[in-house]
């Protein structure tokens, strides 16, 4: 059999870490965030999965989309919202719920009458400028919207922290602070993201919103999802697909970035940054290699990576390596390519098979 990179979603990790996310936050509903394809771990599959949540979040519409079309009845909250007409059409059809978080979509909901009126969350920004009402903004939609057709009262309110992996940042609480002070209206609220709901459970509130927890992964520099009682829930991996023996003064792979200091065997793996595994991952990095950790050495090719297999007299051909996952933190790889595992999950590539258990 060809060789192939394989993607193992173990679906009872996702349930058990999703009960994790019950205990850190044992008053509060969940919003369990599935945008980006779920994270990389399958929008469809990693839904029906999460039975127990009380709604999913999702960035776009073509997401909900795809949730409904596959017999998802949860609620289903949109971080983008709706750009016209149309989409409100949709949303309301379809019992979607849209995040308002600019002027021009107040404006189009003022406008309308519908049928069946959304339901609607609006999104105050507190200070990560990225997303959302002002604070000035923010009564004047209010008003806006309880006068409208398109929408059923009472809203919803939420914003986004900027610095909620830091557990000694400042911003976190005048973010807050901001929120209560602005939002003066009945109607559920929604602060916390998956840092914020451990490190800084006063923002837990209404509705929490984990994304990274849910897939087994901390949103911290300084400790792992098992540190968090969680349980990895993508296992990539591949195979050994050679050896190559290398001497003292011999060079390993493009670049020339590892060089030999006494004689090692090299192990070449079948996956590279064409199946997702970043290009910018180090020297060190942490490969596992038939249950062995062993070292990147070499710069990561397309389809092939270079491991130095010092630590492991005993690899063979054909033995399994683990690019992260069970085993391997998802985490230390990512420290490691300068990246963090939101990114690595979520870039994993077409080439890629992705299987699921549990
Ligand atoms: C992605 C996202 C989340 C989830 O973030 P995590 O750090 O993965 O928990 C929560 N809220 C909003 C608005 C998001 O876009």
């Amino acid at each position: 059999m060809s060789t192939c990179v394989n993607a193992l979603i173990d679906l009872s990790a996702l349930r058990h870490n999703l009960a994790r996310v019950c205990v850190f936050a044992p008053n509060s509903r969940i919003c369990a965030m599935v945008k980006a394809n779920a994270y990389g771990h399958g929008l469809v599959r990693v839904a029906q999965a999460l039975d127990r949540a009380d709604e999913f979040g999702v960035t776009r519409l073509e997401e909900a989309l795809a949730l409904r079309d596959a017999g998802i009845q949860l609620p289903i909250l949109v971080m983008d919202g709706f750009r016209d007409e149309h989409d409100v059409q949709v949303m309301s059809r379809l019992e979607l719920t849209p995040v308002v978080y600019q002027w021009d979509q107040v404006q189009m909901l003022e406008r309308l009458s519908l049928e069946k009126p959304l339901s609607v969350w609006l999104y105050l920004d507190t200070g990560m400028h990225r997303l959302g009402l002002s604070a000035d903004e923010m009564p004047l939609a209010y008003e806006a919207l309880s006068r409208s057709n398109a929408v059923r009262p009472p809203f919803g309110f939420m914003t986004h922290f900027s610095d909620a992996g830091d557990k000694n940042h400042p911003k976190t609480l005048a973010q807050q602070r901001l929120f209560e002070t602005t939002i003066v209206w009945p109607g559920v609220r929604s602060l916390a993201n998956s840092p914020a709901l451990v490190a800084w459970p006063e923002t837990q509130m209404d509705w929490v919103r984990p994304g990274i927890l849910l897939y087994g992964a901390s949103p911290f520099p300084d400790q792992t999802g098992s540190d968090l009682g969680l349980r990895p829930v993508m296992t990539l991996s591949t195979t050994l697909t050679s050896i190559c023996p290398v001497q003292p003064g011999e060079t390993v792979g493009y670049g020339d970035t590892w060089v030999c200091s006494e004689p090692t065997r090299i192990g070449v793996a079948a996956i590279g940054y064409g199946d997702g595994y970043p290009r910018r991952t180090r020297n060190g990095a942490p490969v596992l290699v038939g249950g062995v950790m062993c070292t990147l050495a070499g710069r990561v090719s397309m389809d092939l990576i270079t491991i130095d297999l010092r630590a492991h007299p005993q690899a063979r051909i054909g033995d399994p390596v683990v690019l992260w996952g069970e085993g391997l933190p998802a985490e230390k790889l990512a420290a490691y390519a300068d990246t963090i595992p939101y990114e690595l999950f979520c870039q994993i590539t077409q080439r890629v098979h992705v299987h699921y258990i549990g």
